[in-house]
Order: structure tokens, then C-alpha cells, then sequence
């Protein structure tokens, strides 16, 4: 795993090199050479259009497949794992991106038609497109690895059955699956610099041979059935073996390196899975170095032109980071702000800071942080960064359930608002404002005060009376 800047740098490229592709190509997608160049000159296309540059259903699709999985990870944690609510939440972003008023840039038609079918009440084995393996089922993984590269990372291995999944619901052609993962494995190596461009496509036959035809039953369950196959373990086959025939292309066409005629000549259309992988993987090792250029060869293509270049564009950014790409470009491309939150969430620090600050959010959902009291005229307050304080202050709050203000959380809060504004206001001002802040009645704060003293004292041995984080008396 390479260090942690360069390592943000190339989770930024992935996902802006996923963009930009997809936008550079968006124009080109349904035309010919001769019409691309009669509309762009003898060089083709050469910048992004539009500001914002806008990207088509292979980025928009990404994002929805990525919240799928992130939802499921924030559900269940990071450790476990539960088929049936993977594929509910994937089944739920699906749909989501189905009714999304945004989803008018071409989306294929197998995507539309199988979720179609899924919301009719089908199972997913039944409702999808079982002879497509279309582009679509990969074109919306490169965002995926950025799971594996986030800190406290998936392994790859369990990844890879969740992107065999999402490609099923949608094309359950096995080659739609293989080269689903293989497109995701070529952008998490590449970041991760365990493969690198002389390697790259040698290590993917060795990874598409050895891993490909993995049929992780949990997931996948009878989805073979509907097939031809023998058995589940046959069922990949043939998209190990289509895979690899489509790498070996990319083999053969590197041998003899054409910088200027229609990529898709060499390496197929990219309106299929295993193409678009390819002709993107070609693009790519024309141009390691340079993604602009990997970019517009990718683009300036007759086939799928979008999905080739948002793959092109994962592989360049994956490799190269964010840098490669202009910058004028990446802060024109639609989707940014969505983009920064996820690249947000690739960089929290290390697991026990998330675990903190997951902590810290569960509790801070108690406080009311408008809460006022007046008292004289003036509004007494807390800020937020003062509730923050007292929250991470001393141990952890675990003596009572989580549907509730814990015990130490209202002594804590009472003696944070005493200390503060206990010279100058009276105790049923500082129990009000507690009150008020935690959304619980004065009455509930007493008792749960009270609950304390009582429990101190048999704990520690003693009276209530000196235990109590703020006695009646002492008024
Ligand atoms: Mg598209």
C-alpha cells in the first residue's frame, strides 16, 4: 500500500478520472469516426465540454452502486457480512437511480428493463437480464475499490463477490460478473502500486484464471440455475474465458501500438463488459503516463466512447492521481460535491478515530443544539463545540442501553452547565437548560440524577447525598 497522501491522491483520480472520462466521452458516445471528426477536426475531441462537464448514466450509476455499498457497510460494520442486506441495498440505490429526474443521459437499457422487472416484485435471479453482459454491469464499478483503499480497507477477496453481485442483478451473463471484477481489480492494484502498467495485464489473466470463475454462493444463490451450467462451479467459465481472450487482444494490439485510428478496431466496441475493459485497458497502456492523452484516444472512439473512457480514466487516475487531469477540468465536472464527501470518507484518519467520532455522533443526536434558556433578559446557550467536550470527556457512556441519555451523559451535562453558569443562576435555571438540551423533561433530569446518586453510593459505599452531582440542598 503506497503512503497516505499519494494514497488520497489516487482515490481523487479514480474518482475524477471516472468523471472526466465519462464526460469527454459523452459527446463522442453513437458516432461515427468520420462524425467525429467532421465535428471536432482532424484530432477529434479534445476538451470536455459545457461547465459543469456533464457525465452520463456510467458516472451517475457509480455513485449510486458506491452508496449501496457504503450504506450496507455503515448498517452491518465492516467486519461482518449479510447477503440478503447487501442486495437490499443495493436493489434500493437502483431504484433510486431509476426515479432519479437525473438519469436522462442515455442509460442502457438492460439496467432500466432488469430493475423494471426486480420492482414488479421478481426476484433479482428472475428479473435480470440473463444473456447481457453489457457494459453497464462494469462501467459503475471503478468507484468500488475505494473501499479497499480507504483506511481500515476491505479485503479485496470480499469485495469481489459484492461486485460480482451488483453486475448480476442487472447482467447475469458470467462474462458481466468476471470482467465486473476485473475492472475493479485493475483500479485497486494500480493504486496500490502492486501492479503497474508492465504488469497489469499479465496479473489480470493470472487473477482472471485463479479468481474469476469464483461463484460465491452467499451472494449469487441459484442464479445459475436459470443458465445453461451444469452447476454453480461451471457457471463463470465462460466468462473466464471470455476475458481472458479479451486481455490477450489488448496483448496483441500493444504489440504493434496505434496512436491514431479508432481504438475499437483493435479491441471491440466496448458495448459489452469484457470490451469496454479492454479497449479501456488498451487506451490506457498507450498512454501510462499521460491521462489526458490516455483520455482522448479512449474518447475518440466509435463505440461505447463513454464507458470506455470513464474505465481509461479510473486506470489513469488510479495510477497517476488526481494531478494528471487538469485542473480547470476536475473543478468543472458535475458531481463535485458528491465527489469530495466520498473522498471524505476514504480518508477518516484511522478506525479508532472513526469509531470515536461514530461514538461521538450517536450522542451528540441527544442534544438539542438550539436549546435556550433566559434568565434576566439574557440567553444562556452551549455551543457545539462545548457539548462535543463534554461528550468526549472522561470514559465512554456504557452503563445504560443507547436508546436513551445515559445516566453519565445528564450528570455530565448538568455539571458542565453548573460549572458554567452556576454563580450567577439559580439551580432550576441550570436543571431547565439541561433539560432543554438533552429534549428531556426537569423532572426526568431530577430522577436520572437522583438514579446516579444511588448508584454511586452503593457502588462506592456512602450516603446518596455525597455523591450527588448537584444536591437541592446546596442551593
Ligand atoms: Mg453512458
Amino acid at each position: 500500500m503506497v503512503k497516505k497522501e499519494k494514497r488520497k491522491s489516487k482515490i481523487q483520480g479514480i474518482i475524477y478520472g471516472t468523471a472526466i472520462g465519462d464526460g469527454l466521452g459523452y459527446p463522442t458516445e453513437f458516432k461515427t469516426m468520420d462524425e467525429i471528426f467532421a465535428k471536432w477536426g482532424k484530432d477529434g475531441i479534445q476538451e470536455p465540454e459545457g461547465n459543469p462537464i456533464l457525465v452520463t448514466d456510467d458516472t451517475q450509476m457509480g455513485i449510486y452502486t458506491y452508496w449501496a455499498i457504503k450504506d450496507y457497510l455503515e448498517e452491518i460494520g465492516e467486519e461482518k457480512d449479510n447477503p440478503d442486506v447487501l442486495t437490499q441495498h443495493i436493489d434500493k440505490r437502483f431504484r433510486e437511480w431509476y426515479h432519479d429526474p437525473e438519469n436522462n443521459r442515455a442509460p442502457g437499457m438492460t439496467c432500466l428493463t432488469s430493475i423494471e422487472r426486480i420492482m414488479k416484485g421478481n426476484r433479482w435471479q428472475e428479473g435480470t437480464n440473463r444473456n447481457s453482459k453489457g457494459c453497464g454491469a462494469n462501467m459503475r464499478v471503478t468507484f468500488l475499490p475505494l473501499f479497499c483503499l480507504r483506511d481500515s480497507g476491505l479485503k479485496f477477496g470480499r469485495l469481489a463477490s459484492w461486485v460480482k453481485l451488483q453486475a448480476a442483478i442487472t447482467h447475469a451473463h458470467p462474462t458481466a460478473l468476471v470482467a465486473s471484477e476485473l475492472t475493479a481489480i485493475a483500479v485497486y492494484k494500480l493504486a496500490t502500486e502492486d501492479w503497474s502498467p508492465e504488469t497489469l495485464l499479465k496479473e489480470l489473466k493470472r487473477h482472471c484464471r485463479n479468481n474469476g470463475g469464483y461463484y460465491d454462493q452467499r451472494y449469487l444463490g441459484d442464479l445459475w440455475e436459470f443458465s445453461n451450467a451444469e452447476s454453480r462451479y461451471t457457471y463463470l467459465e465462460r466468462g473466464v474465458e471470455e476475458c481472458l481472450a479479451a486481455i490477450e487482444r489488448v496483448e496483441q494490439a500493444l504489440l504493434t501500438p496505434d496512436y491514431s485510428t479508432d481504438p475499437c478496431l483493435q479491441t471491440g466496441a466496448g458495448w459489452i463488459a469484457e470490451e469496454a475493459l479492454a479497449t479501456a485497458l488498451l487506451c490506457f497502456l498507450l498512454y501510462p503516463d499521460d491521462a489526458v492523452a490516455c483520455l482522448r484516444r479512449a474518447a475518440n472512439s466509435s463505440g461505447d466512447s463513454d464507458s470506455i473512457a470513464c474505465i481509461a480514466g479510473a486506470l489513469s487516475g488510479a495510477w497517476l492521481g488526481v494531478k494528471a487531469f487538469p485542473k480547470d477540468w476536475v473543478e468543472r465536472i458535475e458531481y463535485g460535491t458528491t465527489f469530495e464527501e466520498m473522498i471524505a470518507y476514504c480518508n477518516i484518519t484511522d478506525p479508532e478515530i472513526q469509531r470515536k467520532q461514530s461514538h461521538e455522533n450517536q450522542y451528540m443526536a441527544f442534544f438539542d443544539l438550539n436549546a435556550k434558556v433566559s434568565f434576566e433578559g439574557v440567553d444562556i446557550e452551549i455551543s457545539e463545540a462545548e457539548i462535543r467536550r463534554l461528550i468526549n470527556r472522561g470514559n465512554s457512556f456504557n452503563w445504560h442501553g443507547e436508546g436513551d441519555p445515559t445516566s453519565q451523559l445528564v450528570e455530565r451535562t448538568v455539571r458542565f452547565a453548573r460549572r458554567k453558569w452556576g454563580a450567577k443562576l439559580p439551580r432550576a435555571k441550570i436543571i431547565e437548560m439541561a433539560a432543554k438540551i438533552l429534549r428531556q423533561s426537569p423532572d426526568r433530569i431530577e430522577s436520572s440524577l437522583d438514579w446516579t446518586a444511588n448508584y454511586m453510593a452503593w457502588h462506592e459505599g456512602g450516603s446518596p447525598e455525597e455523591f450527588h452531582p448537584y444536591p437541592k440542598e446546596k442551593e
